[in-house]
Parts: structure tokens; sequence; C-alpha cells
């Protein structure tokens, strides 16, 4: 049942309440299951079940920047979970891509594997240096984690990085070699920041101005197997720990 109030939208606002929920950047050209869910949030128009899905599968930037996921033969490697949020996060990196006017060429990207929020920052270089300044920046914001994982790229097993995580106590883990697939989850949201990026590229746009929104974008969009947003995760974490110390009496 829905608890808040829809628009009503008259026909002739139909397509631009679409290109408001799909094609803006905050849209970031999601797929039909997101773009139909941020349209219910704030409107409502008669088959809007059927007119969304057929205008997601029928744009054109969409259509031109997907990538293929179907090859997923490769065996399932098992990570530690975690039981609260920026415990254990998977990070990797994009790129290169065209150099944007302050010379970044890459995005460092780090997903939290509770909430499967995406952490993005653009580098420079993929010096051991640079790279342990966005996971610096990274701890700056979320809190330093208990595990970061990664493939064994040179960016990510440098001593540079052993001896910043070692100072922090963070433990590092990899995956086999040859087995980047493991990193299932920060894959999964690398290949939708780079197709979302891809499509500012086509339109002209500047990518490291994007990689905000984008990243916003994805951040507040459901995730498939969770039926959450990562935001929103992150909220009721929030409130069910406020509620928790409240019930409790730990507050006081
Ligand atoms: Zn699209």
């Amino acid at each position: 049942m829905m608890d808040h109030y829809q628009i009503v939208i008259p026909e002739v606002l139909i397509n631009t309440v679409l290109k408001v929920v799909h094609d803006s950047p905050p849209g970031g050209h999601c797929g039909i299951y997101n773009t139909l869910d941020r349209a219910k949030e704030h409107f409502f128009f008669p088959r809007m079940g059927k007119i969304i899905p057929v205008y997601v599968q029928s744009c054109h930037l969409c259509l031109i920047r997907k990538v293929s996921n179907k090859k997923t033969k490769q065996e399932i490697v098992s990570f530690p979970k975690p039981a609260e949020p920026f415990q254990v996060w998977q990070m990797d990196l994009c790129g290169p891509y065209p150099v944007s006017a302050n010379g970044n060429i890459y995005v460092f990207t780090a997903v939290d594997l509770f909430t499967k929020l995406l952490f993005a920052y653009p580098l420079r270089n993929k010096d051991a240096i640079t790279v342990c300044e966005a996971i610096y920046r990274m701890f700056t914001t979320y809190g330093v984690c208990q595990t970061l994982t990664s493939d064994r790229g040179s960016e990510f097993t440098n001593k540079g990085t052993a001896e910043f995580c070692k100072l922090l106590e963070v433990t590092q883990e990899f995956t086999p070699a040859f087995a980047h697939h493991c990193l299932g989850a920060c894959e999964r949201q690398h290949q939708t920041l780079a197709e979302c990026l891809t499509t500012h590229f086509l339109i002209g746009k500047v990518w490291v101005y994007e990689l905000h929104s984008v990243t916003f974008s994805m951040n507040s969009s459901v995730n498939n197997g969770i039926d959450f947003s990562p935001f929103e995760i992150r909220i009721f974490q929030r409130h069910t720990c406020r509620y928790a110390k409240v019930f409790s009496g730990t507050h006081l």
C-alpha cells in the first residue's frame, strides 16, 4: 500500500516525466525496475507499468552502452560476510577515461558489502600513494573498515597500501589470480557506473562532474537483491541502532 501521495500526470506531460526519471543525471539511465520505482515514488499516470518498460527498452543511449552480463560461468568464491555497514568493502579501479581538466583519468570505486553503497573517487594515476589517498578519503567519510578486498592488481598489492592498512588495522584480502569475477558486488556496481559514465561521454559531458550525480543516483536506486537502496539501508540501520539503545536504556 502506498503511504505517500503521487502527482497525477496528464498525458501531454508523460514524456517530460519519463525524461526526468530516466534521462536526467539523477535518473542515471537506470533499468526498468529502478526507473519504474523512482517514477512511482512521485507520479502516477495510467499504464505506467507498461509505458515505462517500453520507454527504457527503447532508450537509444541505454541500447548502445549496455554491456551484456551473460558470461557468468565462473565459479563463485565466498568472502567474509559483514554483519553491519562499512565493515567489508570491495575496491577496484575503473578506467582509463578521457583525461579530465584537472588531470583525472581513473576512478577508484569501492562497494560496501552490507549496504551495497558505492564510493567513487577520481584519480590522476594508479600509484600506491594516489590509491591510498582514495582509501583514506573513504575512511574519513565512512569510518575505518575491518576488511578491504580487491584483486591482485599492483595498485592494491604494493607495500605502501599494505603498510597503510596495517597502520589502521585493516585486513587486506585478495581474490585468487585471474579470478576478477570474485569481486561480485563491486564488479556489478562497476559495470553500472561505467555504463552511466559512458552515457555522459556520449552526450559530451565532462565525466568528473557527472561522477557524483551518477554515484548518488546509484546509491538511491533500489538494489534488486535487497529491495532497498543503499541510502535507505544506512538510515534503517542507524534508526535500528538508536531504537535498540533507547529500549535497552543505554543512551541514558
Ligand atoms: Zn536510457
